[in-house]
This record gives C-alpha cells, structure tokens and sequence, in this order.
C-alpha cells in the first residue's frame, strides 16, 4: 500500500513555530498509521529551523522570498525544507500528501500574503507546491474527505 506524506504537526508533534500542534483527529488517519501508511515530516524543521521559530510568511513567490516579520529572510530553509520532503516523499513512493493548510510551508491552496496582517492570498506553500509541480497532489485537513477518497480509489487499483 502507499504511503501518504503528513504534516507532522497535524499527527499532534509539537513543531509548528509556536511550539505547538496542530492534531487531527480522524479513524482514517489512526488506521493508517496502525497500517504503517504514513510519512511524517514538517519542512521547516527539516530546513533546520528551529521550534519556536519567529512566524514567517512568503513575501515574493518568483523570485521566492520568505522572510519573518522583523525581515529575517528565511528562504533558504523553507527551499531546503521543500527539497527534503520532496525527497523523502520519492524515497518513500508516496501517492499523496495531507498538509497543514495556509502554512507558508505545507499549504495547498491558500497562505498568508506576507504583510502579516492574517491577510490570505491563493498560492501555495513553498513545500506543498515543490509536492504539486513533481506531481504529488496535496490535500489539506479540510478536504480529508477527498484524501479518503482518493487512498481508496488508489488501494482497489493497485
Ligand atoms: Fe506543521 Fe508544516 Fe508548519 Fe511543520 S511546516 S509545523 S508540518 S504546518
């Protein structure tokens, strides 16, 4: 069976930049971890930064400038953060991705739009894109659902 790449904070680890998690709790997530399914990983701890980490938000997406609010400029680990999960996400040959939505780093559809005002923008997250131009869809905690769907689909065709 295939694994799915986690953000790590949803499966209740304490690395999001405040020290916390972001725990979601669902039967499908539990029976894939009894199964072994699931690839946990945060990026930005995999870039190297570490928690608690000063909140970052994605200033330019081409060229791509991550920066926090006092202007630290952070890109390059959010861009090795990125690449690490990629790679795993190839070693591991996973079918997909449940990410942390509207994290500059794991959001699939929507992060904040860098003035840190909790102003959203449409654009992914620096990780979760690197995921989607290699071709690995990514689902967010709302569309859990979906996910559910497309693991099933996936396990009756293999
Ligand atoms: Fe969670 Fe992703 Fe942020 Fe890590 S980078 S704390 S996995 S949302």
């Amino acid at each position: 069976m295939d694994k799915i790449l986690v953000s790590a904070c949803l499966m209740g680890a304490k690395v999001r930049y405040d020290g916390r998690d972001n725990l979601l709790e669902h039967p499908a997530l539990q029976r894939w971890k009894a199964q072994g399914r699931l690839l946990m990983v945060c990026p930005e701890s995999l870039g190297g930064l570490p928690t608690p980490r000063p909140p970052a938000e994605t200033q330019s997406r081409f060229p791509i400038l991550v920066t926090t609010r006092e202007g630290d400029d952070v890109t390059p680990e959010f861009l090795a953060g990125a690449e690490a999960t990629l790679k795993l996400a190839k070693q591991h040959s996973v079918c997909c991705a449940l990410m942390k939505s509207r994290s500059p780093s794991c959001g699939n559809t929507q992060i904040y739009d860098g003035s840190f005002s909790g102003t959203l923008t449409e654009a992914p997250g620096v990780a979760a894109d690197e995921l989607i131009r290699n071709g690995i869809p990514v689902f967010n905690e709302h569309q859990l659902e979906e996910l559910i769907r497309f693991v099933e689909a996936q396990t009756e065709a293999a």
